[in-house]
């Protein structure tokens, strides 16, 4: 069994979709579980939609249309003759959307997201799935939502093991070419889930855990990992081994190469990650897996944007201790605050945090009553793995941090973007 994950931009169009097709065709030896992502930016267009229903402007609609309007032509330019059943597919998801936004605006803003933004996956995979059976192929396309059961924490939800490990392997047991939606689940009620932004990785490793895959590759627009983003940092080298080890501490720091929670269900099951492009599927890529911690061994750089950093402290002048960060830890845990990194002084504490417009101002409006609080937004994070002297003054630039942080394998800094 192998398990493939093709993101966004490996499906953006048509001729897109044709490569993921044919790469496909080269591994049909054995069994295959295909994870797709939404196409394009599908995502975050959908995400621009939920901002509309929710700020009841007009827009969302046809926004929606627009969506639906560029799967409908990729799926026109790859079916000229027209397939039916993937045009009601299509036509069975504006119907649902639509009738979701013309509903009356709903308190859970998260609930609304998962409601409205998983239907991005659900259309990718299945033009997908018509595409390979007009191929050939056996290809049987699955309800993730159905499969994937998670608790209810909207839009970072956390996948119930035993209930989906059942669910996978029932639906799983065929030498098929199996068709699953990345990033989405439901709750035991079969309410709409979603497990955070690029979380279809994790679904890819969730369903390689289950299965006793033998290998997981994650097919990207870039050559592997590289030590550092080559439209943020000049120059990156590409890594041709990571431990899983190294692979979840840059995952943590933000490396988006990969989803932070993917690496650790393939290392309970010894299941080696392949990172490959999909412009050249000759190349070896990168594989993350039990061995050395880095191949070469080289610093590596991250940068997280639109952070923004938050500092706490009390209004009278008195320590900041257990029972006050509990309390501000309590308040961004119901938020779904993401913390990327803090620092302690003896009346405050600064929190570089993901500047989420829908979340910050709730936290702050809340904390307010209790400390006297200072928010700085457009900061950006940078964190240096296997730092030296020279990379942490390029990563300066002469600049004045607002925040620093070293440790031997890490150095991070907040700096004004
Ligand atoms: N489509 C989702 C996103 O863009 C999930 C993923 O791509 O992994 O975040
Ligand atoms: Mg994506």
């Amino acid at each position: 069994m192998r398990v493939f994950k093709f993101g966004g931009a490996s499906v953006k169009n048509a001729d897109a979709v044709r490569n993921v097709a044919h790469i496909i065709s080269l591994y049909t030896d054995r069994p295959l579980v295909v994870v797709v992502s939404a196409m394009a930016k599908t995502t975050s267009s959908l995400e621009n939609v939920v901002q509309s229903w929710l700020s009841q402007n007009e827009n969302a609609i046809p926004l929606f249309k627009d969506i639906i309007e560029f799967h409908h032509q990729i799926a026109l330019e790859l079916f000229p003759n027209n397939n039916p059943e993937l045009d009601q597919s299509i036509q069975d998801i504006f119907d649902y959307g639509k009738t979701l936004i013309t509903s009356s605006v709903p308190e859970n803003y998260s609930q609304a997201y998962d409601a409205l933004v998983h239907v991005g996956e659900i259309l990718s995979t299945k033009i997908i799935h018509y595409y390979l059976l007009e191929l050939g192929h056996k290809s049987e396309w699955l309800d993730t939502k159905k499969i994937v059961t998670t608790n209810n924490a909207h839009r970072r939800a956390t996948v119930d093991w035993e209930e989906t490990s059942a669910q996978i392997k029932a639906a799983i047991n065929e030498p098929n070419i199996y068709l699953v939606q990345g990033f989405i689940g439901s709750t035991k009620c079969g309410v709409p889930t979603t497990l955070g932004r690029e979380g279809s990785d994790y679904t890819a490793s969730v369903f390689a855990n289950i299965l006793q895959a033998e290998e997981v590759t994650i097919w990207k627009d870039v050559p592997g990992v590289l030590t550092g983003d080559p439209k943020v940092f000049s120059s990156p080298i590409l890594l041709e081994e990571i431990s899983y080890r190294e692979a979840i501490e840059l995952a943590y720091y933000g490396a988006s190469v990969i989803h932070p929670k993917t690496i650790q269900p393939l290392q309970e099951k010894n299941i080696p990650l392949f990172v490959r492009s999909f412009m050249n599927p000759e190349l070896p890529g990168t594989v993350i897996g039990r061995g050395l911690t880095l191949k070469p061994f080289a610093p590596c750089y991250i940068l997280k944007k639109n952070q923004a950093l938050l500092s706490v402290a009390t209004r009278d002048l008195a320590f900041i201790v257990e029972e006050h960060l509990q309390l501000i830890y309590k308040l961004f845990h119901e938020h779904g605050l993401t913390v990327n990194t803090m620092q302690n002084s003896a009346i405050s504490t600064s929190f570089c945090v993901n500047n989420d417009p829908n979340i910050l101002p709730k936290v702050v409006a809340e904390l307010n009553p209790y400390f006297s609080v200072k928010l700085n937004e457009e900061v950006e994070l940078y964190t240096i793995r296997h730092h030296n002297p020279q990379t942490r003054e390029a990563i300066r630039a002469g600049k004045n941090p607002l925040l620093e942080q070293i440790t031997r394998e890490t150095y991070q800094v907040v700096l004004h973007s």
